[in-house]
């Protein structure tokens, strides 16, 4: 067969979507700053799920999700005593060392909070307002506003988070009664879809006419289908150059909200849409919060969008596997890299691009191991027992006995401090 280069353009382009210009959004908290939007990475969010009140361990919950990786942290503010708790939480945090910007989720009573807590207006670095949630009939507006100058007098960004859960039920009413009258109505859900975005567009709208700046906006309109997700963004990003927060709530528990998060997502982050994420998992009783950190950043290293750790290939496993040495062994290199991370990204810049195979025979593993910077073809039933390391296509070495785990840890130890250390000087 014959290669026809004219082709590597199309391929190529077929690759990482190009992404779509918006405006830029900036969330700080002292010396940290997250920009959101423009030429940003996509960064990532997360939400506590401790009670606010309780300062210590929302703030040690806070502390573990930014450890993760997580960029902004949202809390619950949703009490006059969660409003009260949200500057002692962020002293806490900043006693820590932990700078990262704290992001309030408001519904119902949020202009009331910002109005009689001015602590917690400014210990925050972005209000959360779900226009679908600020107040009913002639009280909607005027406590929008409430808010939204709250906004401009802290000079804080808003994110106008609707969902389909708490859509503004006045707002879809009159949609779907203007709908009917149609001659040819539309299928209801489209009008759902368009009454999501309208809310959004309309209260970004409002915002500005009541003086918040267009670089201080970011709207998410999130539902929990994923063709209903891909459908609404698609859109609501053709219609605006407002940052978008991406995100498919209560995606569920699991594999489930893993998967259905994953398929959402990547689908709109490949078409260049999407400027900062949460995956919404639903974690398993006393499961640990940050998991939701870390799938949302396998989901951007994974397409390709951002680097986080080393990524570990390893292969299923089948009948030529009859152990599980092999899978030990990449879990435990996967959690090593891990562990590692926080040390390493200082010390060893670019080690987050490193590849690590760890692979369970002969059939594919020499052949995985070479491509990856550093690997190991672990021996399959019936080989000899040797797991031939490969380093940066070479192999170098052939490990034997009861230490294959220990020794293949420091091979990747010592790979990260030459190579790493190398490619700064
Ligand atoms: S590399 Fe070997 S053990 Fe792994 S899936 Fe392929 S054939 Fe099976």
């Amino acid at each position: 067969m014959k290669i026809d280069k004219n082709n590597f353009p199309e391929m190529i382009a077929a690759g990482i979507g190009q992404r779509r210009s918006s405006r830029q959004v900036l969330v700080s908290w002292k010396d940290r700053c997250v920009a959101i939007g423009g030429d940003a990475p996509v960064c990532v969010q997360s939400m506590t799920n401790t009670d606010t009140v309780d300062v210590i361990a929302t703030a040690i919950q806070v502390k573990t999700l930014a450890v993760a990786g997580s960029e902004l942290v949202r809390i619950t503010v949703n009490t006059p005593q969660a409003a009260a708790a949200v500057p002692e939480i962020r002293d806490q945090l900043d006693r820590m060392g932990i700078d990262v910007p704290l992001v309030g989720d408001f519904h119902y009573n949020g202009h009331t909070l910002l109005r009689d807590y001015p602590d917690c207006a400014q210990a925050l670095s972005k209000y959360r307002i779900n226009p679908g949630n600020v107040g009913q009939g002639a009280r909607r507006d005027g406590q929008f506003a409430q808010m939204i100058e709250v906004a401009c007098q802290y000079q804080k960004p808003v994110r106008i988070g609707v969902n389909w859960g708490s859509l503004d039920q006045d707002l879809l009413a009159r949609m779907m009664d203007d709908n009917a009258r149609l001659s040819q109505p539309y299928d209801s859900q489209y009008v759902m879809y368009e009454a999501l975005i309208v809310s959004a567009l309309e209260s970004a709208h409002r915002a500005e006419m009541l003086g918040l700046s267009r670089e201080a906006i970011i709207l998410s309109c999130k539902v929990s289908g994923v063709q209903d997700l891909i459908a609404v963004y698609r859109d609501l990003a053709r219609r605006c150059d407002y940052p978008l927060h991406l995100g498919l709530t209560e995606a569920g528990m699991g594999s489930k909200g893993i998967v259905a998060s994953t398929a959402a997502l990547a689908v709109l982050l490949q078409e260049g849409i999407g400027d900062t994420i949460r995956v919404s998992l639903t974690p398993d009783p006393g499961g640990a919060r940050d998991k939701e950190v870390l799938v949302a950043q396998e989901i951007l290293q994974t397409i390709g969008l951002r680097q986080f750790a080393p990524m570990v290939i390893a292969c299923p496993g089948c009948g030529r596997t009859t152990s599980t040495v092999f899978q030990s062994l990449a879990m435990r290199i996967q959690d090593y890299l891990r562990e590692q991370m926080p040390i390493w990204k200082k010390q060893h810049p670019g080690v987050e691009r490193m590849h690590v195979a760890v692979m369970g025979c002969i059939v594919n593993g020499p052949g995985e191991s070479k491509q990856a910077d550093i690997g190991i073809s672990l021996p399959g039933s019936g080989e000899t027992p040797a797991a031939p390391v490969f380093i940066d296509g070479v192999k170098v070495k052939t490990l034997r006995g009861e230490r294959i785990a220990e020794e293949f840890q420091e091979i990747v130890d010592n790979y990260v401090r030459t190579r790493y250390i190398a490619a700064i000087n």
